[in-house]
């Protein structure tokens, strides 16, 4: 195999601009762990997190536990402040912009940072760091119901 894209690292660091928690409709897709964090965090029993913050997302043949958004497509967790959640946010937004499809090649990494303004700016991934996001995604897989 030839050496990839990120051999030497990619540059990441978040501007706060919060357009990846709002703007437009999307899904934040949650794994087991990603649940009982957040519920652990807000003193909340499982079922009351998902009741309260959670739609369940209907994808044909199985269905998905996504975080609620607000009528203007802002997360439910995204307030003035930043994520209510932070220290306990899902996989998917903790390892964001290193998500396999967008780490498929320079050409889709590019495409994703025209809206991210924090993409190839700041410190410095090594290869080494962005497997590393890229794994935790694999082993926090989100919930499937069947
Ligand atoms: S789009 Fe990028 S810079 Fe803006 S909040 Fe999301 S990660 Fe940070
Ligand atoms: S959980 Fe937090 S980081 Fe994730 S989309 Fe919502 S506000 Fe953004």
């Amino acid at each position: 195999m030839g050496s990839c894209f990120y051999e030497k690292g990619l540059a990441f660091e978040c501007q706060g601009c919060g357009y990846c928690c709002s703007s437009e409709p999307g899904y934040v897709f949650l794994s087991e762990k990603d649940i009982m964090s957040m519920a652990n965090g807000l003193g909340l029993e499982r079922q009351q997190f998902i009741d309260t913050f959670c739609r369940i997302v209907d994808m044909g043949a199985f269905k998905m536990i996504s975080l609620k958004e607000k009528e203007n497509y802002d997360c439910i967790f995204l307030t003035e402040k930043g994520c209510k959640v932070y220290e306990n946010r899902p996989r998917q937004c903790a390892t964001y912009p290193f998500w396999a499809h967008v780490l498929e090649s320079r050409e889709t990494w590019d495409e994703e940072a025209r809206s991210c303004p924090g993409m190839n700016k700041g410190k410095l991934y090594t290869k080494k760091e962005i497997e590393a996001k890229l794994s935790s995604r694999v082993e926090n897989n989100p919930v499937i119901i069947m």
